[in-house]
């Protein structure tokens, strides 16, 4: 392990260990169980990241001071073992295989109840041929009445309970787009996460390739971020994190993709935009995070402004998708060692300084 991952993995761990030590200390101070369950609960209430979960604490505490076993257990089952999204996927695939078992017996059953049908039909009509007086007519169409009512029956039946299972698939469909979504989601910005940028930015520059038109991808960072943290700790850089996002949903519209690429570092793609547009956009998310000023919640105390290098980057014949990324990655470090709060694109002679440096 190399110096720079062990400087990554401290940083994890002091981050993490904050959060752990809320936690168990409101494990300690409400004397609850410190079971597992109720550390996770905790955890993820000191994280912030699941909103309605420190919702519906704040409420309980708010109302009655405590919490007991039970609501724990009524939060965890309501805000958190659902969370778990295989099992949750699990469990919409055993549905849709019920709904789709059900429906083949029916289909089966009304098929046997059509052949019976077929069947009584030419019996009927070869009955009918020999009847010898009114009375053996009538009985043979009460017989043919009778059985077409079923065979309605029959039909009724398999139409309501198809109607049901279509609005039954439909819920399916709703849950796994909920999942899907929340999957490719970062829960503490709303953004798009690592998975749905890579996959974004493949579609993105191939479609940029087949067809000759500009794409730009814009890579950033927050300055000095890490001394922010140690100076006013964890949550409060969460907050931070937050508001970036904001910054950058406020900013960006439209067909543009936008993603928390890692810890503090966010990405854009602009499909369809050369340099010049792309510079414009960058300066613009820049000074949109530089603009709000930063406010503890709780103390109302000011905490100042951040801001954040920016580096551009712009797709040729020849690049794939690790070229462009990697060429925007080289523009941000030459950002950062320029200064930072600045905005470094391939035409720069920062970047050109940058690969040089490299080279030697
Ligand atoms: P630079 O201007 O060179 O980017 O300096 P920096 O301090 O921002 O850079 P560095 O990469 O050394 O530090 C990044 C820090 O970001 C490390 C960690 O404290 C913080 N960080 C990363 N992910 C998260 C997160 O999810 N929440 C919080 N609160 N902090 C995070
Ligand atoms: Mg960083
Ligand atoms: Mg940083």
């Amino acid at each position: 392990m190399g110096i720079l991952s062990v400087v990554k993995v401290l940083d994890e761990h002091e981050r993490t260990m904050a959060f752990a030590e809320v936690a168990l200390g409101q494990i300690r101070s409400l004397r609850q169980t410190a079971i597992p369950r109720n550390y996770e609960i905790w955890y993820v209430y000191a994280t912030g990241y699941n909103a309605p979960l420190n919702k519906i604490i704040n409420e309980t505490l708010a109302r009655n001071g405590r919490l007991t076993e039970a609501d724990l257990e009524q939060i965890y089952e309501t805000y958190l073992s659902h969370l778990k999204t295989t099992d949750r996927i699990d469990k919409v695939g055993a549905r849709v295989i019920g709904e789709i078992d059900d429906v083949m017996h029916l289909i089966n059953d009304a098929l046997g109840m059509s052949a019976s049908y077929e069947a009584s039909l030419s019996g009927a009509s070869q009955k009918l041929s020999g009847a010898k007086n009114g009375e053996q007519v009538k009985a043979i169409v009460d017989q043919l009445v009778k059985s077409t009512r079923d065979m309605r029956d029959i039909n009724k039946a398999l139409e309501e309970r198809l109607t049901l299972s279509k609005s039954e698939i439909s819920n399916l469909q709703q849950s796994l787009d909920a999942i899907r979504a929340e999957s490719l989601t970062d829960p503490l910005t709303g953004l798009g996460n690592r998975k749905y940028f890579d996959r974004m930015i493949e579609t993105a520059v191939q479609g940029a390739l087949a067809s000759g038109e500009p794409l730009s991808l814009l890579m950033f960072d927050i300055d000095h971020f890490k001394s922010f943290n140690d100076s006013y700790g964890h949550l409060t850089g969460d907050q931070v994190l937050r508001l970036v996002g904001m910054s950058l949903k406020q900013t960006i519209k439209g067909q543009d993709i936008t993603a928390r690429y890692g810890g503090e570092e966010f990405a854009v793609v602009l499909p369809n935009t050369a340099l010049r547009q792309a510079l414009t956009v960058a300066d613009h998310i820049r000074r949109a995070v530089m603009a709000k000023e930063l406010k503890k919640k709780s103390t109302g105390e000011i905490l100042g402004r951040v801001t954040i290098s920016v580096g551009v980057s712009v797709l040729k014949p020849d690049d794939d998708t690790d070229s462009l990324i990697e060429r925007a990655d080289v523009c941000l470090y030459a950002a950062k060692r320029n200064g930072r709060n600045r905005v470094i694109c391939e035409v720069d002679p920062e970047y050109a300084a940058e690969t040089q440096s490299q080279v030697a």
